[in-house]
């Protein structure tokens, strides 16, 4: 396939479609997780959460390379570089993750899992000819300010969202089920530090990357994890009478 030919139709339809998935996700919750309510049967059989995740992240590994490995630019030395953070995220979130997740984790149901995996194909590919196919990011791009910026930022955010999952994972006991107050990290600020983590890495890799994928999928990012963050916030607020007031959803001091 000629990426270079698709990709500007990909990237526009990403970022045109990120506000109304923005909205959509205010009136609709994705039922997985403490949202699932009994709302999981019309989105499909339940799935164990650990094959759920591995089915809908694989395509951000598997395809990804793919499609790096098929473009002409491949072996600049930047683009291999970024194709390793990308894969650092990607294998962590596809294959660590979910052996991580304690047996007790909620199951996911199908359609949310092949939503996922259906977004990912598109962004994966967008992102590995972003890299591999439109721009060539020879040795140069390494004194860029973009590619430091983005490169440290990218760091921050994965380090902020791996330990606020940890503390999410260490919250129940063995056997145990149900929700409790996070506490310790970002938590001291945030209801869902996970997701503020995410969405630093991904402005990390749209600056590093300087790239119209990497600005839609940084864009997308905010536009399904935004309103998820506001609808766990406001669930704590609900569940527990106790739940630190000075605590905001999604962004420190301001949402
Ligand atoms: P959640 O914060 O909803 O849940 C993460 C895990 O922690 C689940 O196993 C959940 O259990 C458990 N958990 C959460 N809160 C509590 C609590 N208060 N008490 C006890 N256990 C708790 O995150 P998601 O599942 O939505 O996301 C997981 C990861 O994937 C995150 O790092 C997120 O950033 C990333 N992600 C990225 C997206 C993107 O657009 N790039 C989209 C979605 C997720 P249970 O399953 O039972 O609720």
């Amino acid at each position: 396939m000629d990426w270079s030919r698709v990709y500007p139709y990909g990237v526009q339809a990403v970022l045109v479609s990120a506000p109304l998935i923005f909205a959509a996700l205010f009136w609709i919750t994705a039922p997985y997780g403490r949202h699932s309510n009994g709302r999981s049967r019309a989105w499909g059989p339940s799935l164990n959460p650990k094959v759920a995740w591995v089915l809908m992240e694989s395509p951000s590994v598997f395809w990804f390379a793919y499609v790096f490995w098929s473009g002409p630019y491949r072996n600049a030395a930047a683009s291999l570089v970024l194709f390793a953070l990308w894969q650092l995220h990607y294998c962590q979130r596809t294959f660590v993750y979910p052996a991580l997740l304690k047996p007790n984790a909620t199951p996911m149901p199908l359609n949310v899992a092949l939503l996922g995996f259906f977004y990912n194909c598109i962004n994966a590919s967008l992102n590995a000819a972003a890299i591999a196919h439109i721009r060539a990011y020879d040795a140069s791009w390494f004194v860029d300010p973009r590619f430091a910026i983005g490169v440290a930022v990218f760091f921050l955010g994965m380090g902020i969202n791996l330990h606020s999952d940890h503390i999410l994972r260490n919250l129940r006991k063995p056997g145990e089920t149900g929700y409790k107050i996070p506490h310790g990290g970002m938590y001291k600020y945030l209801s869902a530090p996970n997701y503020f983590g995410e969405i630093l890495e991904w402005c990390g890799w749209a600056i590093a990357t300087w790239s119209g994928a990497g600005l839609s999928f940084a864009v997308f990012t905010v536009a399904n994890l935004a309103p998820r963050a506001i609808k766990h916030h406001q669930w704590y607020q609900q569940k527990f009478p106790n739940y630190p007031r000075n605590r905001k959803a999604l962004i420190p001091g301001l949402l």
